[in-house]
């Protein structure tokens, strides 16, 4: 029983640097980018990088910060999104018929499909795709320097 407390208590220590160094981590990131350190945005910074999911609206965000009991208002949230948008921390997609959803810039090169029946979002990476793309730039004279692609999908029926 002994045992079992004090490996709690060097879980929760260890916890506790963990977040710690998060914390430090964060901050640099936010300074890196020139952003002052401020409870919310590290916040919300926190909340994008330590969940699961990465696509998230503003909503998501503020209904995750309810959930480990930070109260920042919805206008707060979109202007610190926008923030990091801006300083290249985030990046915004705007899907049809959907609010924007952000999620960190520092994921790997992929692109969307939405489901239009539940608004799942899902994310995949195709050479093929990307290769054509390039040679399609090129045809036209051009190099490709960025692009987005979306498509937008519904379950297949079970027949
Ligand atoms: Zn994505």
């Amino acid at each position: 029983m002994l045992c079992l407390t004090q490996d709690v208590n060097q879980k929760q220590k260890r916890d506790f640097i963990d977040r710690k160094e998060k914390t430090i981590v964060k901050n640099q990131q936010l300074k890196k980018v020139g952003l002052k350190v401020t409870v919310p945005r590290l916040r919300i910074l926190q909340v994008l990088e330590s969940s699961d999911k990465t696509h998230f609206s503003a909503e998501d965000v503020y209904k995750a910060l309810l959930d480990i009991r930070e109260d920042v208002s919805l206008a707060t949230i979109y202007r610190v999104l926008t923030q990091f948008e801006r300083a290249g921390l985030v990046n915004r997609h705007k899907f049809e018929e959907g609010h924007a959803v952000f999620e960190l810039a520092n994921s790997e090169h992929h692109d969307h499909m939405v489901c239009i029946d539940t608004g799942e979002i899902i994310e995949f990476q195709n050479e093929l795709i990307e290769k054509a793309q390039n040679e399609i730039a090129n045809a036209h004279g051009y190099e490709l320097v960025d692009h987005t692609l979306v498509l937008y999908v519904k379950k297949l029926k079970k027949t």
